[in-house]
């Protein structure tokens, strides 16, 4: 393939942007490779800039999960730009879209747009120790929650890539209040819960890990961390920025049936433009400013153009069986890589929940961060260049999720195993 163009534009992006690029993992540095640019997107077919074409397994990182530019996401956005783009004042659309959200996803009785998925567990995280007048926040090591001070302790995602541990800039005086366990572990969980000297005001979690890549809860950790949140009086926030709208129409908490308190909601929500959201509870909810005294604003948030996209999508995720054949789709596709893997004799551990997946290059099952580790990142840098240069787009992070979109067609999945293969017999040569 050539990549000329792409190439050309990095050069241009370095001048002008740190990295070249908005957010560190598109560099694709833990790849070992330069960054395609982007000039074009239909259902599942990225095009870059010299023209080449993908299938597309990063879906945004997750909110186009019916695929690029659909049309009736395009009319709907289009339309209201022609109505104005923005006004600061309350509109209907806020309204509509708030309507769905708590319509749909079982523990949100009140909900607060705001623009992105940071933006969301930070508020959340304010609110709660608001609410509780206590500090500290426990987190998951490898569990990311966007780039806020409090987050940036054993996250995952694009720290882990470019292996920053932390990040300079964030004070000691905040970290000291967030306390990063292991994920999946229901001893140390409970030891750190029931300690009531730390002062616990919430526990925020991805219900499904995505970014240190796919790692599901075990039977019972988010049914036991539900149960000490509640004895110990510990606000439990669930990060389902990926999970909402992703694992069922109601999130995570629909899939597993187990309730937080408040839920921060992103990526999907906004059908590809910038919205975020967190709510939960009324009784908690009433605590945000103006009806309480925990502040919060946003210039742009509720914007109508981010509203209607919103709204377009999740009509679209209404219709029956959306999820269950989404589900289906997922589990052949997750079914016949595993059958590859085995045949080519490259050890890889699929962790795969409903339309979120990752391939681990490693022997050992990966449960938490530290099994994560484990696995080949230069092996993965390699599968990834090998994949990019047959027209396969996969996140540029061993750390990261393949996403199913209803977008992706028989053709480019069967197109992508068979890529797969080729590429996994190559990783064995030499
Ligand atoms: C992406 C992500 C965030 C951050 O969302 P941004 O919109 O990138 O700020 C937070 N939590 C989880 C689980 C995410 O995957």
């Amino acid at each position: 393939m050539d990549y000329t163009a792409s190439a050309d534009l990095f050069k241009q992006a370095k001048e002008y942007i740190p990295g070249g690029v908005n957010s560190p993992v598109r560099a694709c540095r833990s790849v070992g490779c330069d960054p395609v640019f982007i000039t074009k997107a239909t259902g599942a077919t990225l095009t870059d800039a010299d023209g080449n074409e993908y299938v597309d397994f990063v879906c945004s990182w997750g909110p186009m999960i019916v695929g690029h530019a659909h049309p009736h996401i395009v009319d709907a956005v289009q339309q209201a730009a022609a109505s104005g783009t923005s006004f600061g004042a309350p509109t209907p659309t806020e309204i509509d879209l708030a309507r769905m959200v708590v319509e749909a996803v079982p523990s949100v009785e009140k909900v607060r747009f705001v623009n992105s998925g940071t933006e969301a567990t930070m508020s959340a995280v304010r609110l709660a120790r608001g609410y509780t007048g206590k500090k500290v926040v426990v987190k998951f090591d490898g569990c990311y929650h966007g780039h806020a001070d409090s987050f940036l302790v054993k996250a995952g995602s694009g720290l882990i890539t470019l292996g920053i541990p932390g990040s300079p800039g964030v004070p000691e005086e905040i970290v000291k209040n967030t306390l990063s366990i292991p994920y999946n572990d229901v001893d140390t969980l409970e030891r750190t819960l029931r300690d009531e000297d730390l002062q616990i005001a919430c526990v925020i979690v991805e219900p499904v890990a995505g970014n240190m890549g796919c790692v599901p809860p075990k039977p019972g950790f988010l049914e036991k961390l539900r149960e000490l949140t509640r004895e110990m009086g510990i606000v439990l926030i669930f990060d389902e920025v990926i999970t909402g709208f992703r694992l069922s129409y109601g999130g995570a908490q629909q899939y597993y049936n187990i309730l937080p308190d408040l839920t921060c909601l992103g990526k999907i929500i906004g059908g590809g433009l910038p919205v975020g959201a967190y709510g939960g509870k009324a009784e908690i909810m009433n605590c945000v400013a103006p009806d309480g005294p925990v502040y919060q604003a946003g210039t742009l948030s509720g914007n109508p153009l981010a509203m209607t996209a919103g709204i377009a999508t999740l009509k679209l995720l209404q219709q029956p069986r959306f999820y269950k054949q989404l589900e289906e789709k997922a589990a052949d596709y997750a079914d016949a890589l595993k059958r590859i893997a085995s045949a080519t004799g490259i050890a890889v551990q699929l962790n795969r929940v409903g339309s979120m997946m990752t391939g681990f290059f490693t022997e050992k099952p990966v449960t938490d961060f530290d099994s994560a580790m484990q696995a080949d990142a230069a092996r993965y840098g390699q599968h990834y260049r090998q994949m990019l240069g047959r027209g396969i787009y996969l996140a540029p992070s061993q750390f990261e999720v393949a996403f199913i979109s209803a977008a992706q067609s028989e053709k480019d999945l069967e197109k992508t195993l068979k890529m797969t293969e080729w590429s996994f017999k190559k990783l064995l040569e030499k």
